[in-house]
């Protein structure tokens, strides 16, 4: 018999800023899921982007987490320290021919863009897929994706299915600035920290087909995926480094978590505001229900 993978969140921060309401919905979804579940949460840094870390965000994330009440189970993984992890894995797709090495610029990407990808970037026009042109070496490495639909079952809003060559194009895993890119690193460590659900923002849910194609031809499982709602502030805009969130104040720590309880379409009774971080996460570990805002 097969032994069943213990359920597993996570959740995953990036340290280019403090943390903010949008994150902390995020963290506290991912969190009481896999709690609900009987499961491990795990946390992990996503601090591999070096020019974007913010000095000392790391420390002030996870003092805030737990400021807010947040447990995570054993040590922190920091990406900064699985680069031989992600280079296997690129390897791997190397060794396949499935990742190709590019040489065009930026200029050259926009120039020959067929169009826009649906995240919004510059869909890369294949240009290198068939080898370098003469006398140009290799600025990033990309993977060769293929004209077929990939589809999941979001837990929140249902079937998803994106067409990688139609909607994204021969995307980046190792990036022209000599880093890793997230979507390797994030399918690489997942598997790795053996994440059976990933409970994260809807920011995301364009990357998640790009994950699981990786997944697969890399031969790791695949886990649940769930995209919660994500946080905007009154232009419009998501919550975020780049849009001036405010960071979360630990002495407001109980009624945060109230409020993005209520985000997560929980309605907990608002007196519950006025009580303890301990009393709220007894008040939403009994009446947890993944979904999305109501
Ligand atoms: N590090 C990413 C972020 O902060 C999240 C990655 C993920 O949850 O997959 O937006």
């Amino acid at each position: 018999m097969s032994a069943v993978p213990t359920c597993c969140g996570r959740f995953a921060p990036s340290p280019t800023g403090d943390l903010h309401f949008g994150s902390l919905l995020a963290a506290l979804a991912s969190c009481l899921e896999a709690r609900a579940r009987g499961g491990r949460w795990l946390a992990r840094m996503e601090d591999m982007d070096t020019p974007r870390n913010a000095p000392g965000a790391d420390t002030r994330i996870l003092a805030c987490l737990e400021a807010h009440g947040f447990h995570w189970d054993g040590a922190v993984l920091r990406q900064s320290r699985r680069l031989e992890a992600y280079q296997a894995a690129l390897a791997m797709l190397r060794e396949k021919r499935l990742a190709y090495p590019c040489a065009c610029s930026r200029k050259e990407i926009a120039a020959a863009a067929p169009g826009l990808a649906i995240d919004g970037g510059l869909r890369y026009s294949g240009r290198c897929r068939q080898g370098l042109p003469a006398g140009r070496g290799a600025r990033a490495w990309r993977l060769r994706v293929e004209d077929r639909e990939i589809a999941f079952d979001d837990r929140i809003l249902g079937r998803m299915a994106q067409n990688l060559a139609r909607d994204v194009g021969d995307f980046v895993l190792w990036r022209a600035d000599g880093q890793f890119a997230y979507q390797l690193a994030v399918v690489v460590d997942d598997a790795f920290q053996g994440v059976t659900q990933v409970v994260r923002g809807a920011d995301l849910l364009h990357s998640t087909p790009r994950q699981i194609y990786l997944q697969g031809l890399l031969d790791l499982p695949t886990p649940e995926y769930a995209h919660v709602p994500i946080a905007t502030n009154a232009a419009g805009e998501k919550l975020s480094k780049q849009t001036r969130a405010s960071p979360l104040q630990a002495h407001h720590a109980a009624a945060n978590l109230v409020a993005a309880l209520a985000f997560l379409g929980q309605r907990p009774p608002p007196e519950l505001a006025r009580t303890s971080v301990d009393e709220v996460w007894r008040w939403a570990s009994a009446h947890w229900t993944l979904r999305g805002r109501q």
